[in-house]
């Protein structure tokens, strides 16, 4: 089972009583091992009796690593430098149960040479086991794998670790295969946040252990998940190597609620499935080479993906090429936000489930079916992917529906893709209007699909209906969910309108998604978005 290293940086002989409540923490949230990183107080004159009270006190196993500048730590010392203080720690009466040196340190026949002696001159059982160590903040070693042969050759090497800042979510696949070749106990993951993948999925390949941080902590390297989030929302205890991998695709996808959400009905739903963010970058290309390695790799065990912006356009061009299948709201919006894979024929096929998601939540406030909205006059706010996803749900349940957007030749186009086309309800009807038109009185539903409202968005404080439109009885659906309590919702709130937040809209189209690929659809109510 892949152990969970909580990564404590100590600076000062001063904070190690803090750091050491801090362990107390990480053990307390789950995590097997502390890791001290104590790079800057390794250069203190007074380290040694510090490093022997954290190793003394500590209330897990640990690991003392002292990072050099090269490798992306603080210490800036020599080879030898470094070997002394770690030498002086393994000798000491609470030797660490770990103790990381770097491959190069250990290249440094005189700095090798401290450090051997110290760990031979330990009693067995109390020895310390070697992880040897390789990192790149720069990106992937030149001679990755060499580096690893040499390190599992090595017969006083334990453990043998490479991490590498992760230039595309493709080199996490690299760590998987490394893992998968090891020829013992090793550790290889991915830095920054498009490695957020190996650091959880590295336990599907027998990882030794992963890193974490506590939550309020910065972290010792960029994409480093939280211990809670290790333990709780990705259950790494629980991850098999038969686990299914699911993910949001994006860029970027940091701030997304998708992890959150998914892992928690995987978990409801006891199926041995992770969702993990996947950045791809913005254009076609990335998308298409990340998406397709994601895919074909023969033990990743990718199963699905939630896509979302840039690449909702991108996913029915990938899908259309790689001869897959798309719903009919893809097709017909020329946009999907859902990818499922069959896990035994790998066949691909895209839907929209953000159509479908806002059509319900929609006619659900009206007291409407989803798919008849007839007689009904719906005011569409903006002209982006979100407003052509409802204009065409909208218009193809029958309703009459009026475009309304800030560039009023998007509206134009929109409009123009859609109006006259066959529907479910007979031709469909959308039309243009402007600001104007909002006050016409004359709407049964307005559906802000603009960015106004979105939290560090164009602007936050803004609703797009002017104070003076009546809206008392009228449905108000706001599509932005961050914040869920938006300009836009407090006001038609306080004015009297049916309002659906697009919170609502968001747990839908995920319990959509959800249940595309798992054929369960979860209860929304247990979804906790923020
Ligand atoms: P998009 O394609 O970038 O479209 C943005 C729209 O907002 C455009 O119509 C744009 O008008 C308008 N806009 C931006 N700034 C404006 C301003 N200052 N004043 C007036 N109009 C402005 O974005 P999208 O993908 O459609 O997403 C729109 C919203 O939907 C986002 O805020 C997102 O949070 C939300 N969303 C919600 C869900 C959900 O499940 N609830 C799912 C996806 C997206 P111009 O054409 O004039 O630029």
């Amino acid at each position: 089972m892949t152990l969970v290293a909580c990564s404590v940086t100590v600076d000062r002989p001063d904070l190690v009583s803090p750091a050491i409540e801090r362990a107390m923490q990480a053990k307390a949230d789950g995590a097997d091992l502390v890791e001290w990183r104590v790079d800057l107080l390794a250069m203190l004159p007074d380290a040694a009796g510090a490093i022997a009270r954290l190793l003394r006190d500590s209330p897990l196993p640990t690991i003392l690593t002292v990072r050099s500048e090269a490798e992306g730590g603080a210490f800036d010392g020599s080879p030898i430098e470094a070997a002394r203080v770690l030498a002086e720690a393994i000798a000491g009466a609470t030797p660490p149960r770990f103790v990381d040196v770097e491959a190069s340190l250990l290249r440094d026949r005189r700095a090798s040479d401290v450090v051997h002696a110290a760990l031979a001159g330990v009693e067995e059982s109390q020895r310390p086991s070697l992880v040897t160590s390789l990192h790149d903040v720069g990106g992937r070693p030149t001679a990755l794998w060499t580096e690893l042969e040499r390190m599992w050759s090595d017969p006083a090497c334990h453990v043998a670790k490479v991490a590498w800042t992760a230039r595309t979510v493709r080199d996490n696949l690299e760590a998987f295969d490394l893992l998968a070749s090891r020829q013992g106990p090793t550790i290889a993951l991915c830095m920054g946040e498009q490695g957020v993948l190996s650091r959880v999925m590295g336990a599907k390949f027998g990882a030794f252990l992963t890193f974490a941080r506590l939550d309020d902590e910065e972290g010792t390297a960029p994409g480093q998940p939280t211990v809670r989030e290790l333990v709780d929302r990705y259950r790494l205890k629980g991850v098999t190597h038969h686990t299914r991998v699911y993910g949001v695709v994006g860029w970027p996808v940091s701030h997304s609620r998708g992890p959150i959400v998914h892992n928690a009905w995987f978990g409801e739903l006891g199926l041995d499935a992770r969702y993990l963010p996947l950045p791809v970058g913005p254009t076609w290309e990335s998308f298409k080479a990340s998406l397709a390695e994601l895919i074909d790799h023969p033990m990743l065990g990718l199963s699905g993906a939630s896509v979302t912006l840039p690449h909702k356009e991108h996913l029915v061009r990938f899908v259309q090429e790689r001869g897959g299948a798309l719903d009919e709201a893809s097709f017909a919006i020329g946009a999907a936000n859902t990818l499922i894979i069959d896990p035994q024929s790998r066949a691909i096929r895209a839907c929209n489930t953000d159509a479908l998601a806002g059509i319900e939540s929609l006619a659900e406030a009206l007291g409407r079916a989803s798919d008849d909205l007839r007689g009904l006059r719906v005011a569409i706010l903006g002209a982006g992917g979100v407003a052509r996803a409802l204009a065409w749900a909208c218009a193809n349940a029958g309703a009459d529906v009026v475009v309304i957007n800030r560039t009023h030749a998007r509206a134009v186009e929109l409009a123009a893709a859609f109006d006259g086309r066959p529907g479910e309800r007979g031709p469909m009807r959308v039309g243009v209007g402007d600001a104007a038109s909002i006050g016409c009185g004359c709407f049964h539903a307005f559906i802000n699909a603009t960015s106004l409202g979105m939290k560090d968005g164009p602007a936050p404080d803004e609703s797009p209906i002017p104070d003076d439109v009546a809206l008392d009885g009228v449905v108000v659906m706001d599509t932005v969910y961050v914040p869920e309590r938006t300009p836009l919702v407090q006001q038609a709130t306080s004015r009297g309108a049916r309002v659906v937040t697009g919170t609502g809209m968001f747990v839908r189209q995920a319990a959509l998604q959800c249940e595309l690929w798992t054929g369960t659809r979860p209860s929304m109510i247990s979804a906790q978005v923020s």
